[in-house]
């Protein structure tokens, strides 16, 4: 990643800071969640197994009896209209045991998925957190511009390679509160722009009856929402990779913008929105 980007990179309208979560399997819980997010106006994506969606299970983990259901195809569209879909391999096999078959699951994901939705699906979750290079390879190959771990960072870091996207932390985390906070009220060094990405599964709050667990951590981020950016990871793929594209001229005085939305910077102190196919001065 350069250091212009480091430095003078900026979040739509201006932000230095952007929020986004994952959620996994596509479980009925989700239709909670997604109340509740809309409820304080914060978006994820949400990681759908194509071929298990309206099936009806339940299961024993960690001791507790959990309802493990998935949502219907048709409530697709409606339930995660604010948020992103994605794809997590269509049976949630291991993406480094099945050859091939890994990349027809999330090929078949896409074809699904994209029946439901107006956009095309470009995300993925690595069932069971696995992946490596020949797995790598293949999400390339499928069209998938970036896939989340599960391995926690704790720092608010933007990905170095959007197809090993680990996110900050679990919601269980015991210091989900604290980096919260941190996030929140306090400035990243030299302007650094800062990335919180929260993950988990919605049945986990059933198993652990915790859900009010996120309502505070909903509660809390949502009363910094002028100074966050609340996204999808699939559009904070899509404008870091819009803002890499930026054409500086030689001087560093201007950049020129050739892509399809705008994109800010910080012009030397300056907020600057570059509009579509627009050459903005930012010296
Ligand atoms: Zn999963």
């Amino acid at each position: 990643m350069p250091d212009f980007r480091i430095n003078n990179m900026l979040f739509p309208g201006g932000k230095r800071k952007a929020l986004t979560l994952s959620y996994d399997d596509g479980v009925v819980q989700d239709r909670r969640l997604t109340r509740m997010l809309d409820r304080y106006g914060v978006r994820a994506t949400f990681n759908l197994n194509s071929a298990f969606l309206g099936r009806v299970e339940r299961a024993v983990m960690e001791g507790a009896e959990v309802d493990i259901s998935t949502v219907l195809p048709g409530e697709i569209p409606a339930l995660y209209k604010n948020h992103e879909i994605a794809t997590h391999g269509s049976r949630h096999s291991s993406p480094v045991d099945g050859g091939s078959s890994f990349l027809r699951e999330v090929m078949d994901d896409r074809e699904a998925l994209e029946a439901l939705v107006p956009y095309m699906v470009t995300g993925h979750a690595y069932p069971f957190g696995l992946t490596d290079e020949k797995v790598i390879a293949m999400l390339r190959a499928a069209g998938i511009a970036y896939a989340r771990t599960v391995i926690s960072t704790h720092s608010f870091d933007l990905p170095g390679d959007f197809l090993r996207w680990d996110p900050t932390c679990h919601h269980d985390d015991p210091r989900l509160m604290e980096l919260a906070e941190d996030f929140c009220t306090r400035e990243a060094r030299f302007g650094r722009p800062q990335l919180f990405y929260l993950w988990g599964h919605s049945y986990e709050f059933d198993i652990h009856g915790n859900w009010e667990r996120m309502e505070s951590f909903l509660a809390y981020v949502s009363g910094y929402r002028d100074s966050i950016w609340m996204a999808t990871n699939g559009e904070i793929c899509a404008y870091l990779s819009a803002w890499d594209r930026l054409i500086f001229s030689a001087d560093g005085k201007r950049a020129y913008n050739p892509s399809a939305g705008e994109l800010w910077i910080d012009a030397s102190g300056r907020i600057c929105r570059i509009p579509s196919g627009e050459t903005a001065e930012i010296g």
